[in-house]
């Protein structure tokens, strides 16, 4: 596990840290880290993200830490079907793990030639 601190993302840096994701992807790594996680609040298993044909949807939350400093996390959401609880994953996390998976995984890739 990382030491990295989640919510250390400078709003300037956004144009290095390339937020798109496919919503395939998201899915793909909700399965590997998230599949026994049942909605906290119903407890029921059935989640939609929350995406366009465009790819997942980014949201900034953002916040002032107590030394002013002020902070954008951005995250991925996924819905509960059943009674709408929202559950965000932060983007950066769910990249590298994506990336991770793509290592383990090169096979899908070439899928794509298909
Ligand atoms: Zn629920």
């Amino acid at each position: 596990m990382s030491d990295d601190n989640l919510d250390e993302y400078d709003d300037d840096d956004e144009g290095s840290f390339d937020l798109g994701l496919r919503v395939e992807d998201f899915i793909r790594f909700l399965k590997v880290y998230a599949a026994n996680s049942p909605c906290p609040s119903c407890g029921e298993n059935h989640f939609a993200t929350l995406s366009s044909e465009g790819g997942c949807y980014v949201f900034k939350n953002e916040c002032r830490a107590a030394d002013g400093a002020y902070l954008v996390t951005p995250t991925y959401a996924v819905g509960c079907t059943n009674c709408g609880y929202l559950r965000h994953h932060v983007a950066r996390v769910v990249q590298d793990k994506v990336a991770e998976l793509a290592l383990q995984d090169p096979g899908e890739k070439g899928n794509e030639r298909n």
